[in-house]
């Protein structure tokens, strides 16, 4: 008997939900040959910023794009040092090294795999004890879960730091009474096909509350222009969106607040299904998971097996992030906070992520949960 594989995540059902309109839109781009910032790309800023209730956003070609951007706006350099967890994807910190300053590794919270304000306040200790000069604190939605603004904005402002949301994965998500992307100094997304809002290719966006950080930022995106490309100004990149992109992401964004509730019955269901057999996500109160992962926890010794007998099972899943940024090779002479990350190495040995999206039907959730029920029940007897 075969068995039937899983997707870890499924696109290919919302391509079908989105049917004809979707293609057609994107005939409709490569028919009009408004290939670069073509009415589509403006269209989908402003339904972007009001989607999350944001003053202004503007699209660009990547998510790695829309941190760098931001620090470039923000004139991060030399000297500068920027406080990031390390239990993130590496881009967080890399756009920090590539604007040539320090990034200062902080720990997590092991509850919301989000930056840790003790850890955060002591990485800015760290970075003035090297004689740098702490600007700002990239903060990560985690797998989908909102940093704690509330506790992360006053400390930034106490310390005359900004805070930036690196919202890749928690874009959608909800804080409170303000939707993740609108908090935070800024913010920076990505519409990686695998994100929770994604395009058919790479795609991200910034988010800003005042007129001239867009003007700006609008510059840096097309090489530093002033008046038109061809007068430089100040040195900045080819970042733009391509019009294809933003033409499929209007059609994405139309039934993402669908998917964002479809995303919290398949966490509910997961939850329920595997009390008791592994350590799964809790939401702090009045937050919105966009659920970008669904990752658990189990005992160290039991994840190998875990895994191997799901993938026999023909279920996918992925650790993320068996080896944090700091412990990379190309991140390993940058400093971490004092009293270093212990619960960023205990996560890093323990998550497993399930697979998520918003039309993971019951049945299938059950398949999971029972295989992996299964799973734990064996990796306990050995
Ligand atoms: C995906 C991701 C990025 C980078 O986005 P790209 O569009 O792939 O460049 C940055 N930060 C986090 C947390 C991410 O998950």
């Amino acid at each position: 008997m075969s068995i039937q594989p899983i997707p870890f995540i499924d696109l290919q059902t919302q391509r079908l939900r989105l049917g004809a309109a979707l293609e057609d839109a994107v005939l409709s781009v490569v028919r009009s040959g408004r290939y670069i910032l073509g009415p589509e790309v403006a269209e989908f800023e402003k339904k972007l910023a009001a989607f999350c209730k944001a003053p202004f956003a503007m699209s660009c070609a990547n998510g790695t794009d829309a941190l760098l951007l931001l620090l470039m706006l923000k004139k991060v350099g030399p000297g500068d040092a920027v406080i990031v967890p390390s239990f993130t994807f590496a881009a967080t910190a890399e756009v920090v090294v590539l604007a040539g300053a320090v990034p200062v590794f902080v720990d997590v919270d092991p509850a919301s795999f989000c930056i840790d304000s003790a850890s955060a306040e002591r990485g800015i200790a760290t970075a003035k004890a090297m004689g740098l000069r702490p600007v700002g604190i990239i903060a990560v939605d985690l797998f989908g879960h909102p940093v704690d603004y509330d506790i992360l904005k006053p400390l930034a402002a106490d310390h005359d730091l900004w805070l930036m949301s690196d919202c890749a994965q928690g874009f959608g998500g909800t804080y409170r009474n303000g939707r993740v992307g609108a908090l935070g100094d800024f913010a920076a997304t990505s519409f990686f096909p695998a994100k929770p809002l994604g395009c058919y290719g790479d795609g991200g966006a910034v988010f800003v509350h005042d007129a001239e950080s867009l003007a700006i930022l609008e510059s840096l995106r097309v090489h530093g222009q002033g008046v038109d490309k061809y007068d430089n100004v100040r040195i900045g990149m080819n970042g733009r969106m391509d019009t294809l992109q933003a033409a499929v992401l209007l059609h994405k964004l139309a039934i993402f607040e669908s998917e964002i509730n479809a995303r919290q019955t398949v966490a509910r269901r997961y939850a329920e299904r595997l009390a008791g057999l592994a350590e799964t996500p809790q939401v702090a109160p009045g937050c919105v998971s966009t659920w970008a992962q669904y990752t658990v926890r189990v005992p160290a010794g039991m994840r190998e097996a875990i895994v191997g007998e799901l993938k026999g099972a023909g279920i996918p899943t992925a650790i993320y992030y068996s080896r944090p940024v700091h412990a990379q090779t190309a991140y390993s002479q940058y400093p971490v906070a004092a009293g270093g990350l212990p619960a960023t190495e205990k996560l890093s040995g323990e998550v497993l992520s399930l697979p998520m999206h918003a039309y993971l039907d019951e049945a299938t959730i059950d398949r999971i949960a029972d295989t992996f029920g299964r799973a734990v029940r064996r990796a306990r007897e050995a």
